[in-house]
């Protein structure tokens, strides 16, 4: 299997490749060059599969040569082996028609789990067989953080930076990446916000200071790897509602458009599925684009939902690119008129092509309160501030009723407790297994709001032979 950018220009590479570059060197994105498809059969003959069997199945036309069965089948066994739940992402059902999969009962609590898992293996077994490093440095607000740094903890030739604003993310979400203790991980606490540390980052893939003497990695969504990962759980939610003979929609709620594309991969798959609704909060890019084509970005407001408060969404490019007609010169002329002007038009081709499977719906606070509400009175389920976004979207639905709802469940209540316990009275606990998480000891560097300051300390502190 071949990837290519979604502008063009970057050369073709296969599935480790992908996995070790993140972003293609013209500022694209990759993807397969054509969807591998599953026959009706096939699809059938996934019912009651384990998840790491289904996982093998669903991933393996994605790996090509690079990994053979048995190889992938081993690194799911180990990356869900590490999951509090036997059926890693469990389907609850709410009402009649509303469902929800839970995707958060790994290591740290977050749907990001279940991909980065997965990709610190894979970073492991590919590197291992170059004998190259890599260095991955990145900036967090929360999740991605502390889900990044479980993944990579301790696994052989790559070390991770995570920068991450002092005092201005969560106790637990703090915890959860300081306490970690192995050789390889190392959090920095900058002065400033998290655009400042965002910025740093950025410019440290630009810096030849460093790019010189080691080679810099990504963890956000923009690898593939972490999207294909995120392709499996629609398909096990599908097969348990009936598929491939009845149909589910999905309700997303979304931030960067990294886990509701990859339902869209799964549709592309054969896996029958009536909608994807995006579900936004105020910060409503999404919203705007899907309804009248116009993506413009304006000023982030903050909101209980920080894991959805974003402006740009790097993966909606992979959608343009996929339904307008695979033209990356285009794309690629397209989103620089976008990267200057912060705005701009969605084309005809690139809106019909959305129209048939996607549909989008933007919650503020009170309907999301509304939502937690519903769910802990009427279904005896707590949920955290993200999936109840997802939750309103889907119970203002006008599809046929005869048609199940799966909204994807992407926190624990736990992280966001405070929130939970405004809506509900209920403060939901952390659950027994990262209950000592307050009683374990912090380790991370304090460093100035300068970026030549945190440049020299990765340069200085990464082990480069
Ligand atoms: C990251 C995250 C999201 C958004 O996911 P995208 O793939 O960026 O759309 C939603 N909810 C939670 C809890 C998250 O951590």
């Amino acid at each position: 299997m071949q990837y290519v950018s979604t502008r063009g220009s970057a050369p073709a590479l296969d599935f480790e490749g992908v996995t070790l570059a993140g972003l293609a060197k013209d500022g694209g994105l990759y993807l397969p060059t054509e969807w591998p498809r599953f026959s009706e059969a096939e699809i059938a003959e996934m019912a009651g599969l384990s998840y790491p069997e289904l996982a093998t199945r669903v991933m393996m036309p994605f790996v090509g040569d690079s990994l053979n069965e048995e190889g992938l089948r081993s690194l799911c066994e180990q990356a869900y082996g590490r999951f509090a739940h036997d059926a890693v992402t469990p389907l609850v059902q709410l009402d009649q028609r509303q469902w929800l999969l839970e995707l958060f009962h790994g290591p740290t609590l977050a749907f990001k789990d279940v991909a980065l898992q997965l990709l610190g293996l894979l970073f492991e077994t590919f590197l291992g067989r170059s004998g190259k490093r890599l260095t991955i440095v990145g900036a967090t607000s929360g999740d991605t953080g502390s889900a990044a740094i479980d993944a990579v903890a301790g696994r052989e030739g790559v070390e991770i930076f995570m920068l991450h604003p002092k005092g201005r993310v969560s106790e637990v979400q703090r915890r959860q990446m300081t306490t970690v203790r192995a050789p390889n991980v190392h959090n920095i606490a900058i002065e400033g916000s998290f655009d400042d540390a965002q910025a740093m980052v950025k410019r440290m893939f630009v810096d030849e200071a460093l790019t010189s003497r080691m080679q810099i990695g990504a963890v956000n969504s923009i690898n593939w790897a972490r999207l294909m990962a995120q392709v499996v759980y629609y398909f096990a939610a599908g097969l348990q509602l009936g598929a491939p003979r009845r149909a589910a929609a999905y309700s997303v709620p979304t931030g960067n458009f990294g886990d509701v594309f990859a339902g869209y991969v799964a549709h592309k798959m054969g896996l029958p599925i009536k909608q994807l609704i995006v579900a936004t909060n105020v910060n409503d890019i999404l919203h705007r684009a899907l309804t009248s084509g116009d993506y413009s970005a304006g000023t982030v407001t903050p909101t209980a939902t920080p894991s959805m408060d974003i402006q740009v969404s790097s993966n909606f490019e992979r959608l343009l690119f996929d339904c307008g007609g695979r033209d990356g010169a285009a794309l690629a002329e397209q989103m620089r008129g976008f990267e200057g002007a912060r705005s701009m038009q969605l084309t005809n081709a690139q809106r019909e092509g959305a129209s048939g499977l996607f549909v989008s719906a933007r919650t503020d606070g009170d309907e999301m309160a509304q939502a937690l509400r519903w769910a802990h009175e009427r279904a005896g389920q707590v949920l955290d501030p993200h999936t109840a976004i997802g939750l309103h979207a889907a119970r203002i639905s006008d599809l046929d009723p005869s048609v199940p709802i799966v909204t994807l469940a992407t926190a624990h209540p736990a992280k966001f407790s405070d929130a939970v316990e405004r809506a509900t009275g209920m403060r939901p606990a952390l659950p027994a297994r990262v209950g000592d998480l307050f009683s374990r000891e912090e380790h991370y560097t304090e460093l100035p709001g300068d970026y030549e300051a945190v440049r020299d300390f990765v340069s200085e502190t990464a082990a480069t032979d």
